[in-house]
């Protein structure tokens, strides 16, 4: 039984992973690189033979692990695509979108092989998507060689770590988790017991969380500083994933408003596709996933403006609301983008507060790392805009830290761990953790299309 890593290169980026068990071959993830453009961002499936993947799981709906999921299901016609029921809705809304981000890409960057798959495609591929629940074993071959089991991994709306058992051993592939509670979703619920293998992200490996954090402390200080801009007739932008982060800051807010820490009828703001995503995590309420709050429905119980309907031009900016607005980044051509430069970075009245990860190269990162006073450029086709508002940081991450990772190896004592999903920095950091705490397991940052036998 062999793994091979399909990723381009060891980072975060393109994830796909291969377990060829002599017997059946299972691939883990078909992502797309978010940086990467056109096929450069997709794994390396000229690794695998034309025709040979008997199943596909797909761990979660963020592109770095579904977004490629339409062009190996292309090569590979007998395989099937194994989800958990929320990822595979949350799933096609994602790839639908991302066919209209090829698509205009394709005319505003000239990326001729842009869309590489279309509307109808998706179509296609959903009616093949099979629906698995957490913690109820299924066959992933025909001939019932490899048995896996879902467990939620408390990453995103649907996310889930697999357990694989094949030819007499037992693998785990974390896919991105969080172990602890978040605002709306619970933390992972993953099996402690031994294991041969573990394929483990590190995202957070290089960087070790402040010793005095506390997640309540954080949503407190957050809302605190939502009621400051607030009162004193500002506005606050908060850059936001559409998926996860979205539905977590819209919990956040409507907790503040119970609280009565900001102001009951303060109008709260949220783009298209959150919209999209919102619906979907409602639906999912009621005992159908884990989560702090069952009967809670951010878009019922909560007074939200925007929704669904198409605007014509920016989304207007006035004083004294909230605009939870995707995308988290704040790439060209988003929403949070367009916003940011007309009028909100300008003011100093305004606060703009970053809850998640941005890229340092990204529109967001730059204003992030921007001194006030300074010209941010926000998108190389419009002219720079002065960042005059409050900037602040948080730390919401979906991703496990560190230190929980770590003692989930411990806990597990895997042969053999494959570090995954990190920057060479991250997976480093691991590496020689595990080496000084448990020498008897062989610690591997996988090579690109080399094969390690199991
Ligand atoms: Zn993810
Ligand atoms: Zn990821």
């Amino acid at each position: 039984m062999i793994f091979r890593s399909l990723c381009r290169e060891a980072e975060i980026g393109s994830n796909s992973y291969l377990i060829d068990t002599g017997k059946a071959c299972i691939v883990l993830d078909a992502g797309m690189h978010p940086k990467k453009d056109g096929l450069d961002g997709i794994p390396r499936y000229n690794l695998l033979e034309e025709d040979s993947v008997d199943a596909v799981v797909v761990t979660h709906a963020h592109l770095d692990h579904l977004g490629s999921l339409p062009i190996v299901l292309r090569d590979q016609p007998h395989a099937r695509a194994f989800f958990s029921p929320a990822a595979a809705e949350i799933g096609v809304a994602m790839l639908h979108n991302s066919v209209n981000v090829m698509q205009s890409q394709r005319i505003e960057l000239g990326i001729t092989e842009y869309p590489l798959f279309t509307h109808r495609d998706i179509d296609d591929l959903e009616k093949k998507f099979e629906m698995r629940g957490i913690e109820r074993p299924f066959d992933l071959d025909p001939e019932g060689t490899v048995r896996a089991t879902f467990h939620d991994a408390g990453h995103v709306l649907g996310s889930v770590g697999v357990t694989l058992k094949a030819e007499g051993k037992t693998i785990f592939y974390t896919g991105d988790v969080n172990f602890e509670d978040s605002t709306l979703i619970k933390g992972a619920n993953f099996p402690e017991d031994h294991v041969d293998v573990l394929i483990i992200e590190t995202t957070r490996g290089d960087n070790p969380r402040r010793a005095d954090y506390s997640r309540k402390d954080e949503e407190q200080a957050l809302g605190e500083s939502i009621a400051k801009v607030i009162e004193r007739r500002g506005s606050v932008l908060i850059p936001v994933f559409a998926m996860g982060k979205t539905q977590e800051v819209m919990t956040m807010i409507h907790r503040f408003k119970k609280r009565n820490l900001i102001p009951r009828k303060t109008p709260v703001y949220m783009g298209g596709l959150s919209t999209k995503m919102t619906v979907i995590y409602d639906r999912f309420a009621k005992g159908k996933t884990r989560r702090t709050d069952d009967s809670f429905h951010i878009l019922e119980d909560m007074e939200i403006e925007a929704g669904t309907r198409r605007r014509k031009g920016p989304i207007p900016l006035n004083p004294g609301c909230i605009y939870a607005l995707s995308s988290g980044m704040m790439s060209e051509k988003t929403v949070s983008n367009e916003f940011a430069r007309h009028g909100l970075l300008e003011n100093p009245k305004n606060g703009l507060f970053f809850v998640g990860y941005t890229d340092p190269d990204s529109p967001g990162g730059k204003v992030r790392n921007a001194t006030p006073g300074d010209k941010v450029v926000m998108d190389p086709k419009h002219p720079a805009v002065p960042f005059n508002c409050e900037r602040k940081i948080f730390d919401f991450s979906g991703h496990a830290t560190r230190d929980d990772l770590l003692k989930f190896i411990l806990k597990v004592k895997p042969k053999k761990v494959f570090l995954v999903h990190g920057d060479p920095r991250a997976t480093a950091w691991f590496a020689a953790q595990v080496k000084e705490l448990l020498p008897g397991t062989e610690a591997i940052v996988p090579e690109p299309g080399r094969d390690y036998e199991l």
